[in-house]
């Protein structure tokens, strides 16, 4: 039965400088013993003296390791992959040649060399054949630009700085907030208040001063897109909403330009390169953007602090493979990372050929209107429409004036438990926004409602439900909790 070996990294001097070997066997054991009959000096690096697998190599058949198979004689029927997978703590690999190296970064390469600090400085680099001098001049050769000095863009930024790439070029117009701190690593509690460009830079500086940082201070946009990408080499997307994301895209397929994409949500993340040669981009996977408030964001849902730290240093690892031209980039793949269950998938990308902008009759040879692209004016004037009759909404001072009246109120908050456990108001009732409608006996429609959320959305859509179900008493508090908390009670936390 034909099987293929994949050889990992340490091993590969062992096997003709391979990383995969095709052998015909009926069982593990048999296969691996094809592998060492085809290259003999791999015995003394799998096998005991006694002819058994070294402890600290694990087998595994196709994603199942072979101790929870029947171990050895594990039955193979052809064309299953078989990975080695030994223990490694640091360790060198044979030098193997593989993806197209960027041919302009390559060309700048030659004309630069390294200073003796920055031998120093890059020494384990220099040491790791795939890397090595020749690398070492690419990564300095290379620019890279960063959207966003936020979560993706802290681990990102870093790591890319400290590798030495020689011109990073960081897009930023947000000011460092509190509830940054729990993820933007790159960011400092004294740079709360700060401009994000400002802080980054000042990090980055920190790590590499070898390296030419070039921030650009303001909001990417379909107008200024082109003309700030056109002097780099790579576009790394640490955006976190669609129309950047779209417009990040649309930039770089234009430009021909490859896009490392990350994004995260809560415990999961995704990664891939886009707008490679013959490769998929963007909206070849999402031809359009989900409906404005349809997926929640990061300051929304929620995000665990360390994921973007995870997916950040993923699109760094597939920056600098592109940049030295080795290994495999997520092109044409898109990988996806589950942290709660510590789960990597990937799914297999296809170049669509209808795509606007990649595809063979394309539509779109300009950068467009993003934030209609993704409707967010349309879901603006809802919302406005839904919030600015005044009749309808009390502000928080106005609500205690008539608590301390004695007025009887009836307080609902409709947000999640789980937020309801961090603060809430004096006396008032939890119906989450979701469980309205199958709750909402519970309330009396003679009674004065007044709703909150957070900021005033979900319970300005609880207020329109109420409405349509024939209650005439109800008010939306004015900018939620969070009002209540600024200009009423400031010991109630905010989130
Ligand atoms: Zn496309």
């Amino acid at each position: 039965m034909p099987v293929k070996i994949l050889i990992p990294t340490p091993l590969r001097s062992y096997a003709g400088k391979k990383d995969a070997i095709e052998v015909s066997a009926k069982t593990v054991d048999e296969a691996i013993k094809s592998l060492i009959d085809q290259h003999a000096e791999l015995k003394a690096h799998l096998l005991t003296e006694n002819g058994k697998l070294r402890s600290f190599i694990n087998v595994y058949v196709n994603d199942e390791d072979i101790r929870y198979l029947q171990k050895e004689s594990t039955p193979l029927q052809g064309n299953e992959t078989i990975s080695i997978i030994p223990s490694i703590a640091g360790g060198s690999a044979a030098a193997k040649p593989l993806a197209p190296v960027s041919q302009s970064i390559a060309e700048a390469a030659k004309q630069l060399s390294l200073s003796k600090e920055e031998i120093l400085r890059y020494s384990r680099h220099l040491i790791i054949p795939e890397v090595a001098m020749e690398g070492q001049l690419r990564l300095k050769a290379a620019r890279v630009l960063t959207i966003g000095a936020g979560g993706l863009g802290a681990p990102l930024g870093m790591y890319l700085a400290a590798a030495g790439v020689g011109t990073l070029g960081v897009v930023d117009f947000d000011v460092v907030d509190f509830t940054n701190l729990q993820r933007q690593v790159i960011h400092s509690t004294r740079d709360v208040g700060r401009p994000k460009l400002e802080s980054a830079m000042e990090r980055l500086k920190g790590i590499n001063p070898e390296i030419n940082i070039v921030g650009f201070e303001t909001r990417l946009s379909s107008q200024n897109a082109l003309e700030i990408f056109k002097d780099f080499d790579i576009i790394v997307d640490g955006t976190d909403n669609f129309p950047t994301r779209y417009l990040v895209n649309d930039a770089c397929v234009l430009l021909g330009k490859p896009n490392v994409y990350g994004s995260i949500f809560r415990f999961e993340g995704q990664a891939s390169v886009f707008g490679m040669p013959d490769a998929p981009c963007y909206r070849c996977l999402y031809p359009e953007p989900p409906p404005p408030g349809l997926v929640p964001s990061c300051a929304e849902g929620g995000v665990l602090g360390i994921l973007p730290g995870i997916i950040g240093c993923i699109q760094a690892n597939e920056t600098i493979k592109l940049i030295l031209g080795q290994g495999e980039t997520l092109a044409g793949r898109l990988l996806l990372f589950d942290a709660l269950r510590m789960k990597f998938r990937e799914l297999k990308l296809r170049k669509d050929p209808e795509c606007p902008v990649c595809g063979t009759h394309r539509t779109l040879h300009q950068l467009i209107d993003y934030e209609q692209f993704c409707g967010i004016p349309q879901q603006q004037a809802k919302e406005k429409e839904m919030s600015t009759s005044s009749e309808h909404e009390i502000d928080a001072v106005t609500l205690k004036h008539q608590l301390d009246q004695n007025e009887k109120i009836f307080i609902l908050d409709v947000r999640e438990p789980h937020e309801f456990q961090i603060c809430r108001i004096p006396n008032s009732h939890l119906i989450p926004l979701g469980d309205l409608p199958s709750r909402i006996s519970e309330l009396n429609s003679a009674d004065l409602i007044v709703a909150h959320c957070k900021s005033g959305m979900r319970s300005a859509k609880a207020c329109d439900f109420l409405r349509k179900s024939g209650f005439t008493r109800v008010k939306n508090l004015k900018g939620g909790i969070l009002a209540w908390s600024d200009q009423v009670d400031p010991s109630v936390p905010k989130y």
